[in-house]
């Protein structure tokens, strides 16, 4: 059965109340009265050993007790439940309650027993005796008889008590119980107000509000946690949300312009205004190229631009790789008659060789691509201690300031006429940032509009 934190938690302190109370009442019953009845017994022994004591004085040095004091002494214990009995060492009776008063003596043990037996039906109490010999320089001069009601009796006195200690009992537990429960009640307020208000906000973002956040404070260290998680998570399925919504709208920019111009190209052959020859059918081609350009940027984009882009992580060294990669270039650099030159020790990085290889081909087909005929491109490796710094440099175009900040950004070209004949579609330093940012790396640009650029690169020795 699934039932709501509040219930569940007001049930269980409750239970743990109930239990509580239980357990100290019985304890307290057991202990409390089994002392108390010692108690008592103790009492009755002192009370009985005080009357012999008060009857021993009685006795004159002539050999005679003083009667009428005697009778005093019996007729108050009779007032308290004892019954008194007196005799002399020759077994003569000085003085007996019951002889004094009969039926008093039967009435009291008659009340006493049924006063016990209303409360504990159960008792196994009657009428008993103890005896106690008076002596008198080490002769016994006298016995003394006490009949009481034992093993022990309650009088009104201390039943008044007992009932008193029941009903605390009683209205601490009580006390308790109502206690839990408000305590179950606040606590679980205290928890489920805020995780229900975390909740109709997690359903807002789940039904696509993602601007929504939680502001949720609470003393409590999980629910802090679970705003704090739930924000994150509606944070990026904004940014998400965001990113695709652009990423639309850039594809569809960019596949217009070579659409829209083939299909002029096309429209103009098929009514006839131009005439279909080889060097029309060339153009049409090279928008058809272009498009397809744009397609295979945007599956590198998608495979490297991933939130979660895995890592193939090795050993391997960079400058080796850099050399190879100019080799590769050596044909492209020399029709621009463009002069290449690298510097640097051997450099050991520990990196995904692959997505950093693409990293270098950017950067190097950037500089091949914005220098003019004899320009000049230097790659440099840098040891920096933990890091290592490679920068690729040209005396090319340059980048005009206003166009800086945002180079990094897909589909933002510097000079939009120029791109479109080198045919970048702006994609290669998003994809060259996010691989370095998977590294967590760095990447800068300098550059001056007419002077050239230079691309630097820092990336760990050992990824962490
Ligand atoms: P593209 O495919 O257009 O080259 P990139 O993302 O690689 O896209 O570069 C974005 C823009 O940054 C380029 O269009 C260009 O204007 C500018 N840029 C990049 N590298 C250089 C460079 N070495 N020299 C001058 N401009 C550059």
């Amino acid at each position: 059965v699934r039932s709501s934190l509040r219930t569940r938690l007001s049930l269980s302190y409750m239970l743990i109340a109930m239990i509580c109370v239980f357990l100290i009442s019985i304890f307290a019953n057991f202990f409390l009265e089994r002392q108390f009845r010692s108690y008592i017994m103790k009492n009755q022994e002192r009370k009985n050993k005080e009357i012999v004591e008060l009857i021993k004085k009685q006795y004159t040095s002539n050999g005679l007790w003083r009667k009428e004091i005697i009778e005093n002494i019996g007729v108050s214990s009779l007032e308290q439940g004892l019954i008194v009995k007196l005799k002399d060492s020759s077994g003569k009776v000085i003085w007996d309650a019951m002889a004094y008063n009969h039926g008093m003596c039967q009435q009291m043990m008659f009340q006493m027993s049924q006063n016990m037996y209303s409360r504990y039906p159960n008792f196994k109490g009657g009428y008993k005796e103890d005896k106690y010999s008076i002596l008198v320089n080490l002769k016994e001069v006298g016995i003394v008889e006490i009949g009481y009601y034992g093993p022990f009796y309650f009088n009104e006195n201390d039943l008044i008590f007992i009932n008193t200690l029941n009903r605390i009992l009683v209205s601490v537990g009580l006390f308790s119980l109502i206690l839990a429960l408000l305590t179950g009640i606040i606590m679980a307020k205290r928890l489920s107000m805020p995780i229900s208000r975390v909740i109709s906000t997690a359903r807002m973002i789940s039904r696509g509000s993602f601007e929504v956040r939680s502001f949720e404070k609470s003393d409590i260290k999980e629910i802090n946690e679970l705003t704090l998680t739930i924000n994150n998570l509606a944070e990026n399925l904004e940014k998400n949300e965001m990113l695709r919504q652009r990423l639309t709208s850039d594809v569809a920019h960019e596949l217009r312009t070579p659409l829209t111009t083939l299909q002029g190209y096309l429209e103009a052959m098929i009514d006839g205004v131009w005439r279909l020859d080889s060097e029309r059918l060339k153009s049409c081609h090279e928008e058809v190229i272009r498009i397809n350009r744009l397609v295979g940027d945007l599956e590198k984009l998608s495979k490297y631009e991933n939130q979660n882009l895995k890592l193939n992580k090795t050993n391997f060294n960079v400058s080796e790789l850099i050399r190879g990669l100019i080799l590769n270039f050596e044909h492209e650099y020399l029709s621009k008659r463009i002069e290449v030159t690298f510097r640097g020790e051997e450099e050991m990085i520990t990196a995904d060789k692959d997505k950093i290889t693409q990293v270098l081909i950017n950067l190097m087909s950037n500089s091949l691509k914005y220098t003019p005929e004899h320009g000049k491109v230097e790659i440099e490796v840098k040891d920096l201690k933990d890091k290592t710094q490679i920068s690729v440099k040209d005396n090319g175009v340059g980048i005009s300031e206003e166009d800086l900040p945002f180079i990094f950004e897909r589909f933002y070209r510097a000079d939009k006429s120029r791109s479109r004949i080198t045919g970048g579609a702006g994609i290669g330093l998003a994809i060259t940032k996010s691989i370095i940012e998977a590294h967590k790396g760095s990447i800068k640009v300098n550059s001056k509009l007419n002077e050239g650029t230079e691309f630097i690169v820092l990336i760990s020795k050992k990824y962490l």
